[in-house]
């Protein structure tokens, strides 16, 4: 086994949570249309392969810009966020010791913007919001690398950066990194949402901080703990 070099994170359930176990996508839909049945139903129709992941994001995006959302008041809403415990000070320790960290996931680059205003990725691979010089939501462009796509990502972000997929390890909670789990030299599933995720990943940490994240990675000259 290699010594891990880059440490890429999902979002949602990893760094940041929300109490009633929302994702920043059903907020927006729970403000802009009233409720969550719509954002329910696209999800089902999603799965169901009704319609590709661009569409969908077209159709949560479209929706807000009708009724005029803005940048402020998303950013607003995104405070019902909340990041997990111990998360800023787990990955500047983890910078410090050398490892490259990313983001993979299927958030809004504005919930990274807003609770990451220091900037600890060398690289973010999410769905990105397009706001006017008024700050008008204008449009949207989805990101391909959400679900299976995540091990895309991973892939891409080896490549950038020189390294084997085994010198690159992922922090995830659930269905949609099983794909990227399986791909990464280290996975570990942070709080899992589903056994499969449990299964495929070499390490399981439950807690209500990232703090035992770090304790897996001692140093990029180090191969990380094992279970
Ligand atoms: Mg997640």
């Amino acid at each position: 086994m290699k010594p891990i070099q880059l440490i890429a994170f999902d979002v949602d359930g990893t760094l940041v949570e929300h109490p009633e176990k929302l994702v920043v996508w059903q907020l927006m839909n729970r403000r802009y249309l009233g409720s969550l049945e719509v954002s329910d139903q696209r999800y089902r129709d999603f799965m169901a392969g009704k319609f590709d992941y661009e569409r969908w994001v077209d159709l949560d995006v479209s929706d807000w810009m009708s009724r005029g959302a803005t940048r402020a008041e998303m950013a607003e809403e995104v405070k019902a966020l909340e990041l997990i415990g111990g998360a800023h000070e787990t990955l500047a320790v983890l910078k410090e010791r050398g490892y490259k960290l990313a983001v993979i996931s299927g958030t809004l680059d504005l919930v990274i913007e807003e609770f990451f205003p220091e900037h600890p990725f060398e690289e973010i691979f999410t769905n990105k919001l397009h706001f006017d010089e008024a700050g008008k939501l204008v449009g949207a462009k989805a990101t391909n690398y959400d679900m299976e796509g995540k091990a895309h990502a991973l892939e891409e972000l080896a490549q950038r950066f020189s390294l084997s997929l085994e010198e690159c390890a992922f922090v995830g909670d659930h269905a949609n990194d099983v794909a990227v789990a399986q791909a990464a030299g280290f996975s570990v599933a942070f709080n899992p949402k589903t056994p499969r995720l449990e299964e495929v990943a070499d390490h399981v940490i439950r807690a209500d901080s990232l703090a035992p994240v770090a304790e897996l990675f001692p140093g990029s000259h180090l191969c990380p703990r094992k279970e």
